[in-house]
């Protein structure tokens, strides 16, 4: 897959549990991105430690490990021309206060933490992140061969 036609994303916990998978999803698909790679998994502490290494200096990172890992995600590679930009405008600004009118985080999430959805932040991280969930042979980019 090229870099820029897809994102990685993922439904966190709490969204998961109150039963905002299907809506979310739902969002998703209105907004034109089509589900290339899925699955339903829980992450151990150190699997969401090395998730989210990048931030291990701040001060909301053993927060975040704990519920990233307190009960099943899901994860998804998802496929769009622009995919990652385009995702990171459709999830809106990390903190729900200040996410705009009709995001999902607006719609779906609780608390900064409790933010409903992850969305890759770059190329590199999309793909980071997509290997990070799935094998080259979970992830189906729709093409002409497909
Ligand atoms: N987070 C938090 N407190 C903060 C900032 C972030 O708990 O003050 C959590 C939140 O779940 C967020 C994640 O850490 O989605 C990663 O933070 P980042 O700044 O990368 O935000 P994102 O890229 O998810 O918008
Ligand atoms: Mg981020």
């Amino acid at each position: 897959m090229k870099p820029g036609e897809f994102t990685f994303a993922m439904v966190k916990p709490t969204a998961v549990k109150l039963g905002r998978l299907v809506p979310i999803l739902n969002e998703i698909d209105l907004a034109g991105f089509r589900v290339i790679a899925m699955k339903m998994t829980r992450l151990s502490k150190s699997q969401a430690e090395r998730f989210y290494a990048v931030h291990k200096d701040r001060p909301f990172y053993q927060g975040l490990v704990e519920f990233m890992s307190s009960g099943p995600v899901v994860a998804m590679v998802l496929q769009k021309e622009n995919a990652v930009q385009d995702f990171r405008k459709l999830i809106g600004n990390t903190n729900p206060e200040l996410a705009e009118e009709g995001t999902i985080r607006k719609k779906f999430a609780l608390s900064v933490q409790e933010n409903a959805i992850h969305g890759s932040d770059s190329d590199d991280n999309a793909c980071i992140e997509a290997n990070f969930f799935f094998s080259q042979f979970e992830i189906f980019p729709i093409n002409e061969q497909y």
